[in-house]
C-alpha cells in the first residue's frame, strides 16, 4: 500500500490513519467484550442533604475494569460507547448491578436511593422501560428509590421515544433529574418539555461561586426557578467548605462534590452507610 502511494509524506499520512482506524477497531472490539463479560462497574458518589450532612443517596458512575489498562473513567470510552451503539448494553449492565446493590442496602436497613446516568440514546431503545420496570419488581425496589439522570447535551439529539419513555418512567414513580443543567442549548425548554423532578446545577457554575458574581447570580436564579416550578436542586462539584456553606445559605437543598465525598467502590460506600446509621 505504501509503495503504491509513492511519496514519503503521503506514506506517513496513510500509516497514521491506519493506526487510528486500527486503534478504534480494537477499542470497539474491547468494548463489545466488556459489554458481554461484565467489565463495567459502578462507583458510587454520595449525595448529601446540605443542612444535615446526611447521605440521601448515591450516584452510580461507570468505571471500566479493563483487563490490561486498569480502571478507566467515562471520558476514556463513553464517546466510543455512543459511536458503536453500545449505550443500551452499558445501561443494562449498570442497571442490573445497581438494583442488586440497592436491594442489599435496603435489606440492611439503609434507606437510600441510587441515581443512574443515562444518555438519551439509551431511552430510545424499545426495551428500556420494560427492563427498568422488571428490575424494580425483581428486587422489590420502590420506583422512587431509583433516580435517572439525563444530561442536557444528550437531549439535543432528539432521539425518538425520549419523551414517551420519560413520561412512562415518571408515571411509574421513578425520579428524573436533568444533569449538567445550564450547559446545554435549551436548558429551559427541557424543563418545560420533560417531567423532571430534580435539577443538577453543573459544576462549572459552582467552581468560583464564592467570588464570581455571575456564577452567584446564575445559581440564585436557578434556585428561584426551581422553587417556582416545584423542583428540587442538587449542586454538583462542591469542592470547598465555603462553597457548601454558601449554597446552603442560598437555599440549595442537596449537594455533591469532592469536598463532601468522592466516587468510591461499593465496599467504601457501604462503610459510609454503616457509619451514618450506627447508633451515636
Ligand atoms: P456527571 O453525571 O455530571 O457526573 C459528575 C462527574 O463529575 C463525575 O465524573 C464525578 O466523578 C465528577 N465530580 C464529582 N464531584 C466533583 C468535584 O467536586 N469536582 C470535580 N472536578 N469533579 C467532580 P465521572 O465519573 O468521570 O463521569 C463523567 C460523566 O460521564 C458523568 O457526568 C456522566 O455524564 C457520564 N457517565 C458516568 N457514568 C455513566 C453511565 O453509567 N452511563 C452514562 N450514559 N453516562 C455516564
Ligand atoms: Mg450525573
Ligand atoms: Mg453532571
Ligand atoms: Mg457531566
Amino acid at each position: 500500500y505504501i509503495k503504491q502511494q509513492g511519496g514519503d509524506d503521503i506514506c506517513w499520512y496513510h500509516t497514521d490513519i491506519d493506526e487510528a482506524t486500527a486503534g478504534s477497531l480494537q477499542l470497539e472490539a474491547e468494548l463489545r467484550i466488556a459489554a458481554t463479560e461484565g467489565q463495567f462497574i459502578p462507583y458510587y458518589q454520595p449525595k448529601f442533604e446540605l443542612a444535615t450532612g446526611i447521605i440521601t443517596g448515591f450516584e452510580a458512575l461507570v468505571r471500566w475494569q479493563h483487563p490490561t489498562r486498569g480502571l478507566l473513567k467515562p471520558i476514556d470510552f463513553i464517546d466510543a460507547i455512543l459511536t458503536h451503539k453500545l449505550s443500551f448494553e452499558l445501561f443494562s449492565q449498570m442497571a442490573v448491578r445497581i438494583t442488586q446493590q440497592l436491594s442489599i442496602w435496603l435489606q440492611q436497613g439503609f434507606c437510600q436511593h441510587i441515581c443512574i446516568n443515562a444518555d438519551a440514546a439509551e431511552f430510545s431503545h424499545p426495551d428500556f422501560f420494560e427492563m427498568v420496570k422488571n428490575l424494580l419488581a425483581q428486587h422489590d425496589i420502590y420506583a422512587q428509590q431509583l433516580h435517572i439522570e439525563v444530561t442536557e447535551s444528550s437531549l439535543i439529539q432528539r432521539h425518538a421515544n425520549v419523551k414517551k419513555q420519560l413520561d412512562s418512567l415518571k408515571e411509574l414513580g421513578v425520579f428524573l433529574a436533568l444533569d449538567d443543567f445550564g450547559t446545554g442549548y435549551a436548558s429551559l425548554s427541557y424543563l418545560q418539555e420533560y417531567p423532571f423532578d430534580f435539577i443538577k446545577i453543573d459544576k462549572s457554575f459552582i467552581s468560583n461561586i464564592e467570588t464570581d458574581r455571575t456564577q452567584h447570580a446564575i445559581v440564585k436564579a436557578i434556585l428561584d426557578l426551581a422553587v417556582a416550578l416545584d423542583m428540587q436542586v442538587i449542586a454538583e462539584g462542591i469542592e470547598t467548605q465555603q462553597q457548601r456553606d454558601l449554597l446552603l445559605a442560598m437555599g440549595c437543598q442537596y449537594g455533591q462534590g469532592y469536598f463532601l465525598g468522592k466516587p468510591v467502590p461499593v465496599d467504601i460506600a457501604t462503610e459510609m452507610l454503616i457509619q451514618q446509621y450506627a447508633p451515636k
